[in-house]
């Protein structure tokens, strides 16, 4: 073939794209470290496979991420997230965003995050004890392909009842409607797609975009929310790829010329499973990570029968922590369960992913009308709620996050003594010697 030809053949396959004018994103949401493919979760190199593969076809691709990108994983955890953004770096991000996660390490580890990271990360919203906002910018213009792109980035307005205050004083996050209200109306005009990526929740996600019809697209992330297909709200399209990356969000949008008529938004999700085999470059980079972890938390120390939930879990975790220090009962907040157990081997490492944070066990001594309020944080009713005395004190085994928010609310009305134990290294010993019942 000459190369008149083969220039002929290359435009008939990709003149369809050429003149459609269509922008690609992909997307995922709360990845929480888990680089390495492990059961339902794609792990890095498919991903990217899957990312480069798009990219090579089409002109107008961006890869986004809508926070939470670390905290979930030993690997995540025993480095306090940095071998995460070298990974993303590797999947090819264009855009990242910081959730509440980010903070797991204090918020001037964000200032690491975002000098590993070859992408911005963005928030409109959360600023420093210095009145700075902490990414690199509150929100990304780009030209694709003639496609004029905005991206704002914004996080729950709840983040600081998400993070350990320690590390994380004298910081400020702004109303996201607020922000919008004044954003929104400055990036319309100049963007023919505007994208709200957001730390939020989809639920809170679904109002926003209600209440700001000149957004395109919201694209998700916070509430782990598995949106197979957008969620239509008026002119404004809502999306979420769940967790882990056990999906990549793939949205299409077709751009009609110079303001001709309505864009056209198409999305999915696609699964882990229907992914292709793994990029080998990422899968490296991965393993390279992974073989500084596998050591300590490869280890095999109890077998199970039964699947045990989040809610099955948490009352025989409390029960852990509260004969660990001899308390008279314990709290293990649900939302700090990071994963259920499943049937079979149990190693170290599944562990690590229920508790990748780091807390220590620590003993609270307050009230039963204070230890009441406390549960009340639960999404249902805590098992333990109705046979607690308000009159009474009580010796109470729970984890650093949870006194550390316990002392700031109630002050001097509680003592915390903080044992310095891991309670993750306290679940590993105590599943090690007696299973789970
Ligand atoms: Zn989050």
């Amino acid at each position: 073939m000459t190369n008149r030809l083969i220039l002929c053949v290359l435009l008939v396959i990709i003149s369809p794209w050429l003149l459609a004018k269509e922008l690609i994103l992909l997307h995922t949401n709360d990845f929480h470290g888990h680089i390495q493919q492990e059961g339902k979760y794609a792990g890095a190199a498919k991903i990217a496979a899957f990312v480069k593969e798009i990219k090579a076809q089409h002109p107008a691709v961006l890869l986004l991420d809508a926070g939470d990108a670390i905290s979930g994983t030993p690997v995540s955890s025993m480095f306090e997230g940095e071998p995460i953004f070298d990974v993303m770096n590797a999947m090819g991000y264009d855009v990242g965003l910081i959730g509440n996660h980010e903070f797991d390490h204090g918020y001037k580890k964000i200032e690491r995050f975002r000098a590993i990271a070859n992408h911005p990360l963005l928030t409109a919203n959360a600023l420093g004890p210095d009145g700075e906002l902490l990414g690199d910018a509150p929100y990304l213009l780009r030209n694709l392909d003639g496609i004029r792109v905005g991206i704002i980035g914004l996080i729950t307005e709840t983040a600081p009842t998400l993070f350990s205050p320690t590390g994380n004083e004298g910081l400020t996050f702004l109303n996201p409607a607020d922000r919008l209200s004044e954003l929104v109306p400055m990036l319309r005009p100049k963007t023919d797609v505007l994208i709200l990526l957001s730390h939020i929740g989809h639920e809170a996600e679904l109002v926003l975009a209600e209440q700001f019809q000149d957004l395109d697209l919201i694209i998700g992330g916070h509430s782990h929310t598995l949106v197979q297909h957008p969620v239509r709200v008026g002119k404004t399209l809502v999306a979420q790829a769940n967790h882990y990356g056990s999906h990549l969000g793939l949205i299409k949008i077709k751009v009609p010329d110079a303001g001709q008529g309505s864009l056209d938004i198409q999305g999915d999700l696609i699964a882990a499973n229907e992914l292709p085999d793994g990029d080998p470059a990422t899968q490296a980079l991965v393993s390279s990570y992974e073989a500084k972890v596998e050591d300590q938390v490869d280890i095999k120390i109890a077998v199970i029968r039964k699947n045990y939930s989040k809610i099955a879990l948490q009352p025989i975790l409390e029960d852990i922590l509260a004969e660990a220090i001899g308390a008279d009962l314990g709290y293990y907040n649900r939302t700090g369960i990071r994963d259920v157990l499943s049937e079979g081997d149990v190693t170290a490492r599944m562990i690590w992913n229920l508790e990748p944070f780091g807390n220590t066990l620590v003993k609270l001594t307050l009230s039963g009308a204070d230890l009441l309020i406390l549960l009340s944080q639960e999404p249902t009713l805590h098992h333990a709620a109705n046979a607690i005395d308000p009159e009474r004190r009580y010796q109470l085994a729970t984890n650093s996050f949870i006194a550390s928010h316990a002392t700031l609310a109630f002050g001097d009305a509680i003592t915390a003594v903080d044992t310095g134990i891991l309670v993750r290294d306290i679940l590993i010993q105590q599943i090690k010697a007696k299973g789970l019942q």
